[in-house]
């Protein structure tokens, strides 16, 4: 166990070397939140859950099932499975006060003993899920917090080890955007970094439903995340996630991101964007009908106030030590028969206070 974890900090280290000379490193697409008919609530198998994937050209997937260990071992992949697919092992482990968290490419099960110590706050069952993900050699992404509104910025942020968590979830009962009452979830990230945590933001599906296509179920190709690695294996692409080299997107793909001497750079690849919004998968985010379509990239800091905002497809922002992070969302408004909808790419935060992962 010791030996695989310093395995992965020397490949860490070496990877940031590699990224500023000369690996050649690709984009990699893939969901970190899918379900089965394993758990009695979806519905259908895991091999053609992964079929699904692999067929729409993702890169990697996590069959992530409610506190059960899925073995990709064990799970038949397509006949014509191309090479630049791979199944993540992982498991949701789904506890008690509405706690539910991936546990992304463990070694084996997350004892689902863990789903709710007696008497536990939510922070201490979060924090039991870390710690069972840590046991397995995996790492945490704290899923759906809006579900049933049940966390807030004061139940995350004491958890230690904890340094991900899904922005966004592509079930239609999560409030990604919270109502009258409630902060959304990027309201609530904009909390916990404006109060010194590091914590990357994630896009998932959670899909349960591949057998009936409407916005009521919980249906695959809504969100998901673009990975930045050297390599396309499990190890590989959860060590990228774990040190934030991806953005979370729920439609939009970027064609150049580069954060290099405190500079944060990128631009839009729009007829890639143009590519997947036009996939009857995707759920825009409902706006204001008088919207100005097109897109927006704001670069956003402490308090989640807009820094810097442009009406176009690139930006660059060079990132102070004023601010303590700083964030850039890229927003792209259409005008469907829905009426006005939003998707969008989110970025990683770039740190200038010098904070670091636990471990
Ligand atoms: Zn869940
Ligand atoms: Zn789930």
């Amino acid at each position: 166990m010791v030996v695989k974890r310093i395995f992965k900090v020397a490949l860490t280290l070496a990877t940031s070397l590699l990224f500023s000379g000369c690996t050649k490193v690709e984009w990699y697409k893939g969901n970190t939140h899918s379900h089965t008919v394993l758990c009695g609530h979806a519905d259908t198998s895991p091999e053609e859950v992964a079929k699904w994937y692999h067929n729409k050209e993702y890169n990697f997937l996590v069959l992530s099932e409610h506190n059960q260990f899925i073995d990709p071992r064990n799970v038949e992949m397509p006949e014509n499975r191309r090479d630049d697919f791979i199944l993540i092992p992982g498991e949701e482990v789904t506890g008690g006060l509405m706690a539910h968290t991936t546990a992304l490419n463990i070694d084996g099960l997350v004892d689902p003993r863990l789903q709710q110590p007696p008497g536990a706050s939510k922070t201490q069952v979060i924090q039991a899920h870390v710690h069972g993900t840590e046991q397995q050699n995996g790492h945490a992404i704290l899923n759906h917090p809006n579900f049933h509104y049940m966390h807030t910025a004061s139940d995350i942020r004491p958890v230690e080890g904890l340094h991900l968590f899904e922005l966004y979830n592509g079930h239609p009962a999560v409030n990604n955007f919270g109502d009258d009452d409630h902060k959304s979830v990027e309201e609530l990230w904009d909390e916990l970094l404006t109060d010194g945590m590091l914590i990357y933001g994630v896009s998932s599906d959670d899909a349960h439903h591949f057998q009936e296509m409407s916005l009521e179920r919980s249906n695959p190709g809504r969100g998901w995340v673009m990975v930045r690695s050297e390599e396309l294996t499990p190890d590989s692409i959860t060590d990228a996630i774990y040190r934030g080299d991806f953005y979370a997107t729920s439609g939009v793909i970027l064609g150049k991101v580069d954060v290099s001497n405190q500079r944060i750079s990128l631009r839009v690849d729009e007829r890639a964007t143009e590519r997947e919004l036009a996939s009857p998968f995707v759920v825009g985010h409902k706006v204001n009908d008088d919207a100005e379509t097109g897109y927006l990239i704001e670069f956003i800091g402490p308090g989640g106030k807009v820094l810097e905002s442009s009406r176009s497809s690139q930006a660059s922002y060079s990132v102070t030590n004023s601010h303590s992070y700083v964030r850039a969302k890229i927003s792209f408004t259409r005008r469907s028969q829905l009426g006005s909808e939003n998707f969008y790419a989110w970025m990683q935060p770039v740190f200038t206070d010098g904070r670091k992962h636990d471990r």
